[in-house]
């Protein structure tokens, strides 16, 4: 070939050939897990950077909300009231992938899935939440199987279940509440259930009992709102046992065993330890007791496994910081801003912030909240309270539950688009 027409095939190629650089440069971010963490960070990955692709894996059809997901168990909502579907996220350019994801191959950059072909990223994010370590109780998974105690702390079916069992139950029945050692997925949580199953039975089966056992010294969240919600709501319903931590259940005869004593009762909700998910375990991001995965806060990158990024509960929890859905809606954006520059070429954000609220119903219609405000440390290498900004309401109000609701549907736009 002569120099002229090298020249002119080399200038027909040009164009070409750019396309082909510019689609390898177009980067893969693939999510794992639609809760509250990965569909936050899928979506604003699309809005503040559109040219990426962003690829979600989700194993369930549709979003169900632990958040809110208590009134369904009093009898105040329904699972509709609390499920959104992911038709926005596809709206606003995520690709969803309804499949499990079976293993991360770090060293490739590729995730395995159940059903489909592997999915290669160039950043991976994992929101995968938790799953429970039922060896802690050697005989729950029999007894969970035969339909003699529930968690329900997995927004669902259970929560489903846990509803129509209290609602078979004689007046005068005993339902028994375990709550495990901190930290577990939102502290006020099961404080909100008592309050929420006494609410039932305080109309429907007033000789009815609510008895919890606590794991922790204390309650660990609100004390003293919840406490005050008790006496006044619900007097002699609710028992409250601090110490009493869960050791095995007995299904036949529907027990909890404690430490020293065994307690009957009539629905067993025993809500187990729990570690981030057996993905977290398996892809060796887990770095703390062997139960959670740590990570730089400044990118919600894995001090472990470079290239992965973790959200949500499967975090080690910074200190003071909550396992809560709005925690990782939040620790979901400063992600999607700081993997976006790194794509770029640029440093994230030095000092990023992190704000959550958590509401509680104590009845029907009146809620309270606990608020706080994060940021990074740079003397403590970590993320702090910043000071003056956390704290409770100064009283339960109709207010707060028309707050609670709004708090609720905005987060599910926010996070799954309209
Ligand atoms: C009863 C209850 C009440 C609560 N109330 C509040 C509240 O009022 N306010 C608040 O802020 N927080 C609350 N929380 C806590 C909140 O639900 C969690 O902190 C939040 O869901 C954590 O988000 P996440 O993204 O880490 O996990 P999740 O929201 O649990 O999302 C994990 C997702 O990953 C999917 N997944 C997991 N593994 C795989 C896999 N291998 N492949 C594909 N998909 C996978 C799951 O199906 C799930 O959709 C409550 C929790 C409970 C249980």
């Amino acid at each position: 070939m002569d120099r002229r027409r090298f020249l002119r095939v080399a200038a027909a190629l040009a164009p070409w050939a750019a396309a082909g650089a510019a689609a390898q440069t177009k980067a893969r971010v693939v999510v794992v897990g639609g809760g509250y963490g990965g569909a936050t960070v899928a979506r604003y990955l699309k809005l503040w950077a559109p040219a990426t692709e962003v690829t979600l894996v989700e194993r369930e059809s549709a979003f169900v909300s632990c958040p809110l997901s208590n009134l369904v168990i009093g009898g105040h909502a329904s699972l509709d009231d609390v499920t959104r579907g992911y038709g926005g996220l596809a709206k606003a350019g995520v690709r969803i992938i309804a499949d499990s994801a079976t293993a991360i191959d770090a060293s490739r950059k590729a995730v395995r899935l159940a059903r489909g072909p592997e999915l290669a990223y160039d950043r991976l994010v994992v929101s995968p939440g938790i799953d429970f370590l039922f060896s802690a109780m050697p005989n729950y998974e029999a007894a969970a199987r035969a339909g003699r105690v529930l968690h329900a702390w997995k927004a669902g079916a259970e929560t489903v279940a846990l509803r129509k069992q209290l609602e078979a139950l004689r007046d005068g029945a005993v339902y028994v509440l375990s709550i495990p050692l901190a930290p577990y997925r939102c502290p006020p949580g099961p404080y909100e259930r008592a309050c929420q199953v006494a609410s039932y039975f305080k109309k429907a089966k007033p000789r009815s009992k609510v008895l919890v056992l606590d794991a922790n010294e204390d309650i660990t969240s609100k004390a003293a709102l919840f406490r005050k919600a008790w006496a006044e709501l619900y007097p002699g319903l609710i028992e409250y046992r601090s110490n009493s931590m869960a050791v095995d259940v007995d299904g036949p005869s529907k027990t909890v065993k404690l430490e020293l004593d065994d307690v009957k009762g009539d629905v067993l909700n025993v809500i187990p330890p729990h570690r981030a998910s057996q993905l977290a375990a398996d892809a060796g991001l887990i770095t703390h007791n062997d139960r959670w995965c740590n990570v730089d806060w400044r990118t919600m990158e894995s001090t472990a496994v470079p290239g992965v990024h973790v959200l949500g509960d499967a975090t080690l929890s910074a200190p003071a910081m909550a396992k809560a859905g709005h925690m990782a809606n939040q620790q979901a954006k400063v992600c999607a801003a700081a993997i976006i520059e790194m794509l770029a070429g640029r440093a994230p954000n030095p000092r990023p912030v992190f704000a959550s609220t958590c509401y509680s119903f104590v009845s029907a219609t009146e809620a309270i909240h606990v608020a706080s405000v994060h940021q990074w440390n740079e003397q403590e290498k970590t993320v702090t309270i910043v000071p003056g900004s956390n704290g409770v309401s100064a009283a339960r109000s109709e207010q707060e539950a028309r707050y609670a609701w709004a708090w609720a549907r905005n987060t599910w736009a926010d996070m799954l688009g309209g």
